[in-house]
């Protein structure tokens, strides 16, 4: 009985008294997993890396609402604590869930595009009597609206990154994250200088284009995260030596027409392409355009709004005669090579973010 209780204490102190750092990592397997989750129906990316040696990175963390589905998923996956949080670019459906997440999990080390979207402070009102004497008043609390701003999001990720207490750091180009067990991530973009609004071509959002690109390394296994990257963006890492051949890719932007092009598709030769986008966006996504650019190169694909959760797992060289192996939650109800029929342009002159519009899901698009 004695050594019983002395175990449990014993287990309990390894759980709950080592400081956070020193917790348990999820058993080595010599296996790498990602987890590309499914945050849908409404639209955003979160994708779970657990390298072999056990340390785990999440890129992105869906949308608001969405910690918990990531937080289960990181419970499922018996991890206690990130190494690494990616925010790929500071959008609603990639950084909205961060704040749930970083306050229930500690993280190592938070990585964004160091793009700060806080809610700008009021300006003072000038002249006036007293103004000089009296000290600035109070900024008026934030108002309580249904629909969020985009500002709104990026206060509530600093404020969680805050108070997490991890490190902070920009993403650098060309800097490269030792995973452990082999693994390597490396970041590809963004390159500096940062696309800007005027520089956009018709359609393009600025915010999206300077996202961050990573890129996997596993033994012979390569992996492509694009973010919400854009054409130009696409372009610009292909003007740059840079090594974009890769087993699998996170296709940008959850499949819009504004990325994915030719160009980029001959370069990084995919064998498997992730689409990860919700079944309820308005925007077209995934384009049939980008999907029969896919098909074209032969690529194999997945989507998490018909597929759900899309895991990718590889040993880092051939086992049972497979480099890697790819598993989806569910299997397809609907043409996988049917894209969506956009009734919103995801683009910024639109508003791309047209929150609290989500309703119930489009109308499928009629069978041919
Ligand atoms: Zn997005």
């Amino acid at each position: 009985m004695l050594v019983l209780l002395l175990g449990a204490g014993a287990i309990g102190f390894w759980k709950i008294g080592l400081p956070w750092w020193r917790a348990r990592a999820p058993k080595p397997t010599g296996e790498l997993q990602i987890h590309v989750l499914d945050v849908g129906p409404v639209e955003g990316d979160s994708i779970l890396i657990i390298a072999p040696g056990g340390k785990s990175v999440l890129i992105d963390a869906g949308d608001a609402g969405k910690g918990k589905v990531v937080l289960d998923a990181l419970k499922r996956y018996k991890v206690e604590r990130l190494d690494y949080f990616i925010a790929t670019h500071p959008h609603p459906d990639h950084i909205g869930g961060a704040d749930e997440v970083l306050s229930a999990i500690k993280v190592g080390t938070v990585i964004d595009n160091g793009v700060d979207l806080s809610t700008p402070l009021p300006e003072a009102k000038p002249g006036g009597k007293g103004s000089k004497a009296k000290a600035a008043p109070p900024p008026p609390p934030p108002k309580k609206s249904k629909v969020k701003t985009v500002n709104g999001f990026f206060d509530e990720y600093a404020a969680a990154l805050k108070q997490n207490g991890a490190q902070h750091e920009k993403a650098q180009p060309g800097k490269k994250y030792d995973l452990g067990g082999g693994a390597t991530l490396t970041v590809l973009g963004p390159t500096e200088p940062f696309f800007t609004k005027d520089q956009m071509k018709a359609g393009g959002n600025e915010t999206n284009a300077n996202s961050i690109v990573l890129r996997l390394d596993y033994g012979e296994f390569s992996m492509l995260f694009m973010g919400d990257a854009e054409a130009q963006t696409e372009e610009r890492t292909l003007g740059k030596d840079l090594n974009l051949k890769a087993n699998v890719i996170k296709i940008a932007h959850h499949g819009s027409k504004y990325a994915t092009t030719d160009n980029f598709i001959k370069r990084a030769q995919p064998e498997a392409a992730i689409i990860s986008d919700g079944a309820w966006n308005r925007y077209g996504h995934p384009a049939q355009v980008v999907l029969d650019r896919l098909k074209a190169a032969n690529a194999k694909l997945y989507r998490t709004d018909l597929q759900g959760e899309v895991t990718i797992t590889s040993k880092g060289k051939l086992d049972s005669g497979k480099l890697y192996d790819i598993k989806t939650a569910r299997e397809a109800k609907e043409d996988l090579w049917a894209g969506r029929e956009a009734q919103k342009d995801d683009s910024s002159r639109s508003g791309f973010i047209a929150y609290g519009d989500f309703g119930p899901p489009p109308k499928a698009k009629a069978k041919k």
